[in-house]
């Protein structure tokens, strides 16, 4: 049949991707349809239950500025939360929340069940309709057919997955979830290039058999961070401790005894996994000098005995899983309560697709999420929020909106994926974004936020609170600037205390807020007033002292802005231009680009390549 009512945006997968293009699509006034398998897994955490760490929080922050739901859902489902390289500098700071799993997935549910303009229903997809190279809807597995402007599809790791444990292996779209197989042959049918990659998770372990004692405790940060630029500390759940464990000789052993039982070792997986979140087996078998590694052993909430033991992702056989997570301290007599699997599964070659993530092929369908080759619930969330903007804007008629490599870290994934496309799992690093003294997750809200609210993602109780935020700002930095401390008085003595020298002139408090020594609460409280929100005394000492870092990256951006037009002179030996790649020398060698801005959308091209270029043409001269 033909559902009566029209859509204007139908969203398929009711993951991190998924839910976020939803609640864009709707929070921009379009008729939304979020059609997903189950609705009791909305938001559902397939792995471990963790939202943020390094670079991963600045994309939780940037969904959170532009609207978008993951940080608010973590501010009340987090049941741990600390700030990471908390001794290190701003930019590479991340909040990480461990969080309780239904308490996530109920916040994320109760969300979209209260978005206006947004309607779910329950029901596999087998089907997309298109006509013309251009999709109109999708069909649900009982033939029910929705018809829309746009279609995003979100179908994270269903598509043609397959489990493996051990030699044994069976199709599955997660444990417990069918895979969706009639739409992953539909999509190999359609002109996109199709690979397989490979992701894994740990067996679950019964708290009540573990031996708690001989484990280090990891309790959260006191303050409490907070996720999201709404969050409070009041949001948060009762909190709890996550445990160090650790693998020793004879786990690795026991590894490498049975490395050919593993369907990995084996050559039974063809599809490649995330290097940065490999499995036990993996970890062992490359770096077989270490005697040991760290395992997390971090609650799955607060209402059940469930552990997860963060490091030992396996899809060896359940027998030698059960002898390995026995051989660790503290869980010699583990129970486990669910096996750890290997999970293959198609996703769709990223330079197939747009800035917008509309797919180049067909005409209003996006793609969003582990289809695209990410691994993560943040990288998931980010794109789902953009992809649904676009979908949005799609319908509405308007131009579509991707932000740049300069304004956030969703830049940098978007333009690495479609420029430079991906053979491994993707997750997002700080090390990825060449401006990260600019994208830092402290400051996504005054990056985004006002955008966002133009694009109209961001409704009036976040705007208020921005813009009360942001006058917070300016008028704490006036009144810094404009607030005097002379040499010899009682206030500069107090200072000289924690200063190398004595202050030999007058100096303005945003000044001494400069220096290395002194902290926003060593200088604010001069001449009254000091501020008590924390993120705005926050923001005003990091911008103080990361001033002139700041401004210098700025003048850069604008300096490569400026030379676009550039002229890249045609006899250019790219060889003979030192810093480049040798990939990058090719791809320019090929393409002979005519100028700068030309060379820079070369896939594969960095924006670092192109600053090389530029000095280049500048020793030319
Ligand atoms: P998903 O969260 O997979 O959501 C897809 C949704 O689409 C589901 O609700 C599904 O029911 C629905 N769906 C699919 N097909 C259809 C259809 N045809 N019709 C209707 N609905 C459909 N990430 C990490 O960062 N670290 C890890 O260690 C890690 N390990 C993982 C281990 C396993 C076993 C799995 C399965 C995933 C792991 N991930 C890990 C990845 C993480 O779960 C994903 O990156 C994230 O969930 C992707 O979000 P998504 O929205 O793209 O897809």
């Amino acid at each position: 049949m033909d559902y009566p009512n029209r859509f204007d945006v139908i969203v398929i997968g009711g993951g991190h991707a998924g839910t976020e293009a939803a609640l864009a699509a709707a929070r921009m006034g379009c008729q939304t349809l979020l059609l997903t398998h189950n609705i009791e897994t909305l938001g559902q955490m397939s792995c471990n239950p963790a939202i943020g760490g390094i670079g991963k929080s600045h994309l939780v922050k940037e969904i959170d500025a532009l609207g978008g739901a993951m940080a608010l859902a973590t501010d009340l489902g987090g049941i741990q939360f600390r700030v990471l390289n908390a001794r290190k500098g701003p930019a590479v700071r991340a909040t990480r929340a461990q969080a309780d799993r239904v308490r996530y997935k109920a916040a994320i549910r109760g969300m979209l069940e209260n978005q206006p303009n947004l309607t779910l229903f329950q029901q596999g997809v087998d089907d997309l309709i298109v006509e013309n190279d251009t999709v109109r809807g999708a069909v649900t597995q009982t033939g029910i057919r929705f018809h829309a402007e746009t279609v995003v599809l979100c179908t994270g790791t269903f598509l043609g997955g397959v489990i493996h444990i051990g030699m044994d292996n069976h199709a599955g779209g997660r444990a417990g979830d069918p895979p969706a197989n009639a739409l992953a042959q539909r999509l190999r049918a359609l002109p996109f290039h199709v690979s397989r990659l490979k992701t894994g998770t740990p067996p679950r372990i019964d708290a009540k058999s573990v031996d708690f004692s001989v484990l280090e405790e990891q309790p959260g940060d006191t303050p409490t961070p907070v996720m999201s630029y709404l969050g409070s500390r009041e949001m948060h759940p009762p909190q709890a401790s996550c445990h160090i464990a650790h693998t020793n000789e004879r786990t690795h052993e026991i590894i490498f005894a049975n490395l050919d039982r593993s369907p990995m070792y084996s050559g039974v997986i063809e599809g490649i996994g995330p290097r940065y979140c490999p499995s036990i087996e993996d970890k062992v078998h490359r770096f077989a000098d270490k005697t040991s590694h760290q395992v997390f052993i971090e609650p799955e909430g607060l209402d059940t005995h469930e552990l997860y033991p963060n490091g030992i992702s396996t899809s060896l056989p359940f027998d030698v899983q059960l002898q390995v997570v026995r051989s660790i301290k503290g869980l010699e007599n583990a129970h486990i309560t669910r096996p750890g699997y290997a999970i293959e599964y198609d996703f769709f070659d990223p330079r197939d697709l747009r800035h917008s993530l509309e797919t180049k092929f067909i005409h209003n369908l996006f793609f969003a999420g582990q289809i695209n080759g990410t691994t993560g619930y943040e990288e998931a969330g980010a794109q789902g929020l953009l992809a649904g903007l676009n979908a949005a804007r799609r319908a509405l008629g308007q131009e579509s909106w991707s932000p740049r490599r300069d304004e956030a870290y969703l830049g940098v994934l978007v333009d690495d994926l479609i420029t430079m496309g991906t053979q491994e799992p993707y997750r997002m690093f700080t090390s990825r974004a060449e401006y990260r003294l600019l994208l830092r997750e402290d400051n996504a809200d005054l990056r985004l936020t006002e955008t966002g609210r133009r694009l109209g993602l961001v409704d009036d109780a976040r705007w208020a609170t921005f813009e009360t935020k942001r006058e917070a700002i300016e008028r704490e930095t006036a009144r810094l600037q404009s607030s005097w401390v002379q040499p010899r008085s009682a206030e500069a003595d107090r200072l000289n205390a924690k200063l190398p020298k004595p202050l030999n002139r007058e100096y303005n408090l945003f000044e001494l807020l400069k220096r290395p020594e002194l902290t926003y609460s060593d200088i604010a409280s001069f001449k009254d007033d000091a501020v008590s929100d924390e993120a705005v005394a926050e923001q005003v000492q990091i911008q103080a002292k990361y001033q002139g870092y700041i401004d210098r990256q700025q003048d850069e951006i604008d300096k490569l802005k400026r030379h676009e037009a550039t002229p890249l002179p045609a006899d250019i030996d790219y060889d003979r231009v030192e810093g480049l790649s040798n990939e990058i020398r090719q791809k320019l060698t090929a393409a002979r680009p005519e100028t700068l801005a030309q060379a820079g959308r070369i896939s594969g091209v960095t924006p670092a390549a192109v600053s090389i270029l530029l000095i280049h043409l500048k020793k030319r001269r």
